[in-house]
């Protein structure tokens, strides 16, 4: 990943990129909870009071980690890594790392999630207790996981310097690509706790269902009823989050897992950016209960469905393929293909297959459409008197446009003349016929 960061940008770019992202994403979070909860949801408000009252205004909006948020934080974070250890689930084997390593997993991922909101659910059902608390201290929730999540990434980074778990680690002599892109691949404490299934599945995506369930709980205590358009929103990313763990083991060949290491881009992205921004657009129809009539909602969750679907199609088409070695049919035929053979890095030669029909012949990273388009059905229900619901989309967009020319530059390292015939047979990278 380190290497990545070095050729896919200029290394000014690269640098000025890395530090403003360490600089300007902690007070971004805590601006965008600031505007959604106590700005109404309006920028030009919260720009107001910027203007108004300076960086000693922002100082005194930026909330202090409290005890019973560090407690929230804790007790969480505790019981998913109980499950994690605990919980039983089959052995599975990841893709064989640049090191040639292969790290082996407990799939307990889809038990873990419904544990968890079954507890969750529980707990409020029986009046133990009340997830309106979680909301009421969002702000310093957040502030501690800011400054928490960054003392993690510091140990990860001296972890890699003193204690690496596997040959998958290594210095990029330069201690901000280090501490911004991590050092390890595969970071565990012991054998058996992988840290970013930790810090990526089970504390980052299980926290967006679980703030999900907060939002609508939220707005039910305030209003005496949920309102259709958060029904939808919540519906859809629980959906959203239920195919990913569904789907957990398959994620563990994506690139978060297999090509990205432990630093602050993954792990700090997942511990802090995963839980405010990416669950942001219910935080903003706790307080915008805009009723849609039936029809509208069901044709947005309808359409917002379909597009799961296909993005977990997508995903499906590509590991079935690989896992047959070829041998399944993609869309009712035999797949049509390309034989790469790429070297690790310690000299050994193997071989890879490339898929070329199916979702994957339409671009080489069609999947990313329907995952952008899925964003957009679970924000929409706000409609359109503010632009911040829609901040997570467009970072998305940003984010997968970004995502598909590091991979593919990547690649094209990996597989050399391979990646051109890939390249030549589906020339689109992510829209076919456009871009
Ligand atoms: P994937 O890891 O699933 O796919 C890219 C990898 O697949 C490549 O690095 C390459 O790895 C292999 N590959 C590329 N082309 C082919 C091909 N034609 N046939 C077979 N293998 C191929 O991508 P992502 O990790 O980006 O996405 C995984 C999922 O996560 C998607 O659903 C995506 O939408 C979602 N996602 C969501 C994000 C969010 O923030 N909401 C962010 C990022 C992803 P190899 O070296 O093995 O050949």
């Amino acid at each position: 990943m380190a290497e990545a960061a070095k050729t896919v940008h200029s290394p000014l770019v690269t640098y000025l990129s890395m530090i403003s992202l360490l600089t300007l994403c902690p007070p971004f979070v805590v601006l965008l909870w600031y505007t959604m909860v106590h700005a109404d949801g309006s920028i030009l408000r919260s720009l107001d009071y910027l203007r108004l009252n300076g960086l000693q205004g922002f100082l005194s909006i930026f909330p202090r980690p409290s005890l019973i948020a560090c407690q929230i934080i804790a007790a969480f974070a505790v019981f998913e890594a109980a499950l994690q250890l605990l919980l039983p689930g089959k052995t599975v084997k990841g893709p064989i790392s640049p090191a040639g390593n292969q790290p082996v997993y407990k799939a307990n991922g889809m038990a873990a999630y419904f544990i968890t909101l079954i507890t969750y659910i529980g707990l409020w059902w029986f009046g133990i207790f009340n997830p309106t608390i979680v909301y009421n201290h969002l702000g310093e929730i957040y502030s501690a996981l800011i400054i928490g999540s960054f003392v993690f990434c510091i140990l990860l980074y001296i972890k890699g310097h003193l204690a690496p778990s596997s040959t998958d680690s290594g210095s990029s002599g330069n201690v901000i690509i280090d501490f911004y892109w991590g050092m390890e691949l595969y970071p565990r404490i012991g054998k058996h706790f992988d840290i970013k299934v930790f810090t990526n599945c089970r504390f980052g995506m299980m926290s967006w269902a679980v703030l999900s369930v907060t939002y609508c709980i939220k707005q039910y205590e305030q209003n005496g009823k949920v309102s259709d358009s958060m029904l939808v929103n919540t519906l859809l990313m629980l959906i959203y989050v239920t195919k990913f763990f569904w789907w957990e083991a398959g994620y563990w060949n994506t690139m978060d897992i297999a090509h990205d290491r432990a630093g602050f881009y993954i792990c700090w992205g997942c511990l802090v950016w995963v839980p405010s921004v990416y669950t942001s657009p219910g935080m903003y129809l706790v307080g915008h209960p805009v009723n849609l009539g039936s029809q509208l909602a069901l044709s947005i969750f309808f359409a917002g469905i379909l597009c799961i679907y296909i993005n977990y199609d997508c995903d499906r088409q590509r590991q079935e393929f690989r896992r047959t070695n070829g041998k399944c049919l993609v869309w009712g035929k035999a797949p049509s293909k390309i034989v790469a053979t790429y070297a690790t890095t310690s000299g050994e030669t193997k071989n890879s297959l490339l898929l070329t029909s199916g979702w994957w012949g339409l671009s080489r990273h069609f999947h990313y459409v329907p995952e952008i388009l899925g964003a957009f059905f679970w924000t929409v229900p706000a409609l359109f008197t503010h632009f911040l619901p829609y901040f997570y989309v467009i970072f998305l967009t940003i984010l997968l446009f970004d995502r598909a020319k590091r991979d593919d530059d990547r690649c094209k390292t990996k597989y050399g003349k391979y990646w051109k015939t890939y390249c030549d047979k589906v020339p689109y990278r992510i829209i076919p016929g456009i871009y």
